[in-house]
């Protein structure tokens, strides 16, 4: 059987895998990616239609937030790959039953008209925190995704030196729940920003507490979703095009089955296959902690604080937060045309819209029944229409539609196999909501071309990292959350086995497409070799130290 040998070795072609060996290629390493699928990109990857040629539907990442200003796309030339980004400038809408319409514009002088319609003081207060919290969001919020993490009590030692980490901390230890609640008056824009806060698969239920800060984090970057030209598989074929430049190689249709452990270190990894692909200085596994630990690593090489940690590393609804969903995937002639657009015609423009979410008691109710394992008959789905913006994802000017439902993997009575007998028909009750608010939607029109459904276990059956359909592969929860992901013996991206370290959503900070867990896992592997680190990291202990 063939070997092969290299300075790294990353398991899984995901976003992080590709940020981290862009990083470990460009400073000189030989890196080979290893991914199970035929296709590198994990959860950033466009796939076409089942039905129809000219048509491209989105299995996993619609919504990216603020791409080419995060350092990894300048540090990483993406510029010179082709990606090219498109900003909505309808970036959030929300219809509503009694024919209104919220709106949340890239220009926060549109939005605050919008919420005006609903509530001036709620308008003024959306403005006052749009632009005070910039900043804080700035110096706090991102110097900590986008670094290693470190132990709570000295975050909150070093953030208690200056005005502005005072008054983060002071924020946070609120819940999203009672932080709308405080902000704002009416139950429409508390129920968007709930939404918007559950969307992003933030920690179980908004009531829960140290979550505060999240709320302004939303109204901050709550108009910042884009998304890239082509398809979310644009990003990856950017970032894998510019690992191949600088002499990385793919192995795709590789699945890892094994990490090779000689004398106590990585010396590379085995594929199911037989093939092996070793590595002089590094291994990192980019997917979940549980194929990494339990999986591709014998007992023998590992304490046992750390399987019984893996084991108790939840997923999804089991970890009792939210990260899974059922998709509507759809064609139509037409894009969706809202009733409410009488109220303001903004709202057939926007791109992330949230249906059937009214007051914050729905947004809580609905997520609890989720919780319990039920797939909810009160449906609110998160909406998208990209050819609005991207008319390269389809023929002939028609539409591809995308919407998501949170869900349970497993339901209550029956299983996860269960979807297989439900996904029809819960597949019409979802178009039968958005029909509700866009008539022109409905099931039994012309409009629709075809549909079909993703399920929570079909996620898992794609990208078998994402366990349980779990988008952030492990719940983002307080016990695996910063510091403490996966679990706290593994924080930091190293393993406790010389030469093999971790990135990908697993890792702090969690998932979603950020690039965050390889810009930081990048660090320290390069910090390790002795190799000098060339782009400018933020870094918390100074930059923490130095805020007023
Ligand atoms: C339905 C859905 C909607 C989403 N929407 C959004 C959104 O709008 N915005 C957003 O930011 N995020 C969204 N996400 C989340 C986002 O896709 C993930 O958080 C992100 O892809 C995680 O990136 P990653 O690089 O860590 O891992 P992944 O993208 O999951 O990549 C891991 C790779 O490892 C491979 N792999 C697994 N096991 C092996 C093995 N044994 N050997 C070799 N390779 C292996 C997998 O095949 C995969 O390609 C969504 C996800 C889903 C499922």
């Amino acid at each position: 059987m063939r070997k092969y040998e290299f300075d790294g070795v990353i398991i899984g072609a995901g976003h992080n895998a590709l940020v981290m060996a862009g990083y470990l290629a460009k400073s000189g390493l030989k890196v080979a990616v290893l991914e199970r699928t035929a296709f590198v990109g994990g959860g950033a990857g466009t796939f076409p239609s089942p039905f129809h040629p000219g048509f491209v539907h989105e299995y996993h990442s619609q919504f990216h937030r603020a791409i080419p200003s995060l350092p990894w796309y300048k540090d990483l030339d993406l510029d010179n790959y082709g990606l090219e980004y498109i900003y909505p400038p309808v970036n959030n809408g929300m219809p509503l039953s009694d024919g209104r319409n919220l709106i949340v514009h890239a220009d926060p002088e549109i939005t605050k008209k919008s919420i005006a319609r609903f509530s001036k003081k709620d308008a003024e207060t959306y403005f006052k925190i749009y632009h005070k919290y910039a900043d804080m969001g700035r110096k706090i919020w991102f110097v900590r995704d986008y670094s290693p993490p470190i132990h709570p009590d000295e975050e909150e030692e070093l953030l208690k030196k200056s005005q502005v980490g005072r008054e983060f901390l002071e924020l946070n230890k609120k819940s999203a729940h009672e932080m709308v609640h405080e902000l704002f008056e009416n139950d429409a824009l508390r129920a968007f920003y709930l939404f918007l806060f559950s969307v992003r698969g933030y920690l179980p239920v908004p009531t829960v507490k140290n979550t505060g800060f999240s709320i302004v984090a939303m109204t901050v970057m709550g108009n910042k979703a884009m998304l890239p030209r082509g398809g979310a598989r644009q990003l990856t074929n950017a970032l894998s095009w510019m690992v191949a430049r600088h002499n990385g190689t793919f192995f795709p249709a590789t699945e890892v089955a094994e990490i090779i452990i000689e004398n106590g270190r990585a010396a590379g990894v085995e594929a199911v296959d037989g093939r092996k692909f070793m590595a002089k200085k590094f291994v990192v596994s980019s997917v979940d902690p549980t194929q990494t630990f339990l999986r591709f690593i014998s007992e023998k090489h590992l304490d046992s604080a750390i399987i019984e940690g893996i084991k108790n590393y939840k997923y999804g609804i089991s970890g009792k937060s939210f990260g899974v969903l059922f998709a509507l995937h759809a064609a139509t002639h037409e894009p969706p045309h809202y009733t409410s657009a009488k109220w303001d015609p903004m709202i057939n423009q926007a791109f992330n819209t949230c249906v059937g979410y009214e007051t914050p008691e729905e947004v809580v109710g609905h997520l609890s029944e989720v919780m319990e394992g039920t797939p909810t008959e009160h449906l609110g789905i998160q909406c998208a229409v990209p050819t609005l913006f991207d008319p390269s994802r389809s023929p002939n000017g028609k539409h591809v539609l995308l919407a998501w439902q949170f869900a349970p993997y497993s339901i209550k009575d029956g299983g996860p196999e269960q979807w297989e007998k439900i996904k029809d028909q819960y597949l019409e009750k979802v178009l039968a909501r958005w029909a509700e608010y866009a008539p022109n939607l409905d099931p039994n029109g012309k409009n629709i071309i075809y549909k079909f459904s993703q399920t929570p276990p079909d996620t898992e059956r794609h990208l078998i990292n994402m366990r349980e359909g779990d988008f952030h592969v492990g719940a983002l929860i307080p016990e695996q959350l910063g510091y403490n992901r996966p679990i706290p013996q593994l924080s930091g991206y190293k393993a406790p086995i010389d030469n093999l370290y971790l990135t990908g959503a697993g890792t702090h900070p969690g998932g979603n497409i950020t690039g965050a867990p390889g810009y930081n896992a990048a660090q320290v592997v390069i910090r390790d070799l002795g190799m000098e680190v060339w782009w400018n990291p933020p870094d918390p202990r100074k930059d923490w130290s130095e805020m007023d």
